[in-house]
């Protein structure tokens, strides 16, 4: 009998990522889906890693009821094939009901691997998750946008365990709840030293501009700004903001696609986005319309940026972002 929801837990340099603390606060809204069907499944971090005993306390923080630490100095970095191997063989001896990865460049490199060694099947990249409340099954309903974000696809794993999903950073919420400290599983694990690969160091590239997902104010720009960027970056730093692109920018070559919002960008949650000269496309949206208060120019009526913006402004953003900046300069300084 599978039960419990399992969260990989990502961490670099004993740090944990970001998008594990956000799944397993989702995981703790699908317990409490379950909890509404009679079933009392829990919500599990599965922490592989070196030296990182001190890590679960935050785990319980963010919603792990319990967690699975398997240690060994061969997961100090997250290896494709160590990482998959351990995976694996949780899965097998625990035999969870669901199994989330964060969307990462690992996420992504691990999860099919693991999905195709246990068996089951894999739904990449979700935008949301939820319990088929309708039915008396307990199938978790998996939804992902597909044909280039056009529509969205709802997919359910009914013959196979666990129900895997890969859900890209940000787009869920990190909750933190007041926890006790939960039950610590420890797992053995080893590995055949013949044939794996060794990282034997890493180069961490300089990133060149900050990263716009932990922006809390982004002003982004539209195909129409490529001329206008000095524009763009002078309105950004009056408000102290990210600069960031929708593809049709990025396209142009005036920006790198570090800075694409989108579905095929980042997916980012900021306080404030100002969307400047930006049409709106499901594929654009897809990455913004968590933010808190969406701010549109643009100067067609009719655009689709003004369906999910707060506050739209239609006019030409090359006249109205010098005036906003000399409005905003009266009340900043
Ligand atoms: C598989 C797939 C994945 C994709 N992934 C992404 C993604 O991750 N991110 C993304 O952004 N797109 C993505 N796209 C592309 C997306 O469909 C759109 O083509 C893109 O977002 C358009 O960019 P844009 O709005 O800047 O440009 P345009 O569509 O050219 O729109 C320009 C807008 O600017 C307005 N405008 C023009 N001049 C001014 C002015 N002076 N002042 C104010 N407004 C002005 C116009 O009215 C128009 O609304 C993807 C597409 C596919 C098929």
């Amino acid at each position: 009998m599978t039960k419990d929801i399992f969260v990989f837990i990502e961490t670099r340099n004993n740090i944990i990522a970001e998008v594990s603390l956000q799944l397993l606060s989702e995981a703790r809204k699908l317990k409490a889906q379950y909890a509404q069907k009679g079933l009392n499944h829990q919500v599990v971090g599965v922490l592989p890693g070196y030296n990182v005993e001190n890590l679960p306390a935050t785990l319980f923080n963010y919603g792990a009821d319990k967690v699975i630490l398997c240690q060994h100095e061969k997961l100090k970095e997250a290896t494709t094939q160590h990482t998959s191997k351990v995976l694996s063989d949780i899965i097998r001896a625990f035999a969870p009901d669901s199994f989330l990865i964060g969307a990462t460049v690992i996420g992504r490199d691990i999860a099919p691997r693991v999905a195709a060694r246990v068996d089951t099947g894999l739904t990449a990249d979700a935008t949301i998750i939820e319990v088929d409340m309708a039915s008396d099954t307990s199938l978790l309903l998996i939804t992902r946008p597909a044909f280039g974000g056009n529509l969205f696809g709802t997919i359910v794993c009914p013959n196979f365990r666990p129900q895997m999903a890969t859900i890209r950073p940000n787009v869920f919420e990190k909750t933190e709840i007041e926890a006790e400290a939960g039950e610590i599983i420890h797992f053995e694990t080893t590995f055949d030293e013949t044939d794996w690969v060794e990282i034997l160091k890493r180069e961490v590239q300089q990133a060149k501009t900050n990263d716009i997902a932990k922006a809390r104010i982004i002003v982004s720009a539209g195909r129409s700004m490529a001329k206008h960027l000095d524009l763009i970056k002078d309105f950004a730093q009056t408000l102290n903001a990210e600069v960031g692109a929708s593809r049709g920018l990025v396209e142009t070559g005036a920006l790198g696609k570090d800075v694409q919002v989108g579905q095929t960008g980042k997916t980012v949650r900021p306080l404030v986005y100002i969307a400047c000269g930006i049409s709106g496309a499901v594929q654009h949206t897809a990455g913004m319309d968590k933010a808190e208060c969406i701010i549109a120019i643009n100067s067609d009526p009719n655009a689709a940026i003004f369906q999910i913006a707060h506050v739209g402004i239609v006019g030409d953003a090359v006249l109205i972002l010098p005036k906003l900046k000399e409005e905003l300069q009266k009340i900043l300084n």
